[in-house]
């Protein structure tokens, strides 16, 4: 692999019982757009606070650019930006003055402070907005000022932690696109995100449960792992359909897409000739049947869920 900017060696934090991040071992080679992906609790921000420097791991190694995580936390700072869950801005100073204050706290040089704030307002679409609080700031636009804040030392790698959460759609683009420029720039972004069609334009992902990293791949490798097309069927009426799917014999789950309902089995194909067979719903109607191709969001739930009897064993 060419000469990763991030490497895990065993990294695990365990808070009492609770293992947040259980041994994770992972590589990120410089200019990647790395998606670390899992539901609720699976460790994401754990682990993006212990690659910062800001809690320190039980056991294990993080190193950045070659050097650990912890131990030389504070010379770290300088080679990237984070942009928490939770940001901190200051509410009552300007946007300029918050970009102006973290440039300090980053050590950008004074000459270079007033070229880089400006940069980063064009570029943040901030310039009418340049004297505002940042407290009056929209939602997207805060979001936006946050990026800004963790870019005024134009850092080599930048981690976001649910950047776009709560973003309409033009801003969730907008602040892609912006990503996307870094990355093509040569930025590495780790990125954590509940949206699948944003997981859908990483580089790699890579899929945590329990801690656990399950897997590191390309989307598109990922929903070739597959062994066979999804059964999408139109019934009516869909809702209670799904209820009897589930708890229907050889169905691990059935959830609505479009209308129709999606079909996780094991043997698809198998169940849809008994199906065809001998109908077992008689309250339901079957208009039509297809098949589909996996998208990112089956890939989530078969790997967020262990439904790895969906995988090709030969494809890993
Ligand atoms: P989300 O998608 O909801 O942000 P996450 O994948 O980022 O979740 P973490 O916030 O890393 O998950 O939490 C992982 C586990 O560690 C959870 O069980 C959480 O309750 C626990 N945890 C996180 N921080 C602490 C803490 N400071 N003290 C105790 N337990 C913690």
């Amino acid at each position: 692999m060419p000469d990763p900017i991030i490497v895990l060696e065993n990294l695990r934090k365990a808070y009492g019982a609770t293992i947040a991040a259980n041994d994770l071992n992972l590589s990120i080679p410089r200019g990647e757009i790395f998606g670390f992906l899992g539901a609720n609790g699976a460790g994401k921000t754990t682990t993006i606070r212990m690659l910062c420097g800001l809690t320190r791991p039980t056991s294990g190694h993080g190193f950045i650019d070659g050097l650990d995580v912890w131990t030389d936390r504070y010379r770290i700072r300088s080679k990237f930006g984070y942009v928490a869950q939770k940001f901190s801005l200051y509410p009552d100073l300007t946007v300029t003055e918050n970009l102006a204050f973290f440039g300090g706290a980053f050590r950008v040089p004074r000459g270079e402070l007033g070229a880089r704030i400006e940069t980063l307002l064009a570029q943040m679409d901030l310039v009418g907005k340049r004297d505002a609080m940042a407290g009056s700031l929209s939602g997207g636009m805060k979001q936006l000022l946050a990026l800004a804040c963790a870019l005024v030392h134009d850092p080599p790698l930048l981690f976001l932690d649910e950047p776009t959460s709560g973003l309409d759609p033009v801003h969730r683009q907008q602040l892609w696109n912006l990503l996307y420029n870094l990355g093509h720039a040569g930025t590495t972004i780790f990125v954590t995100t509940h949206y699948m069609d944003e997981a859908e334009r990483c580089t790699e992902v890579g899929f945590v449960r329990e801690g656990r990293l399950l897997v590191k791949e390309t989307p598109r490798r990922l929903k070739a792992s597959f062994k066979s097309k999804l059964l999408e069927l139109e019934v009516d009426p869909v809702m209670p359909a799904l209820a009897a799917f589930r708890s229907a014999p050889g169905v691990l789950d059935a959830t609505l897409r479009s209308g129709h309902a999606r079909i996780y089995a094991a043997d698809p194909e198998s169940l849809l000739r008994e199906w065809q067979r001998e109908w077992p719903f008689p309250e339901l109607k079957w208009i039509h049947h297809a098949w589909v191709e996996p998208d990112m969001e089956d890939v989530f739930k078969a790997w967020s869920q262990g439904y790895t009897q969906l995988f090709d064993s030969t494809a890993s």
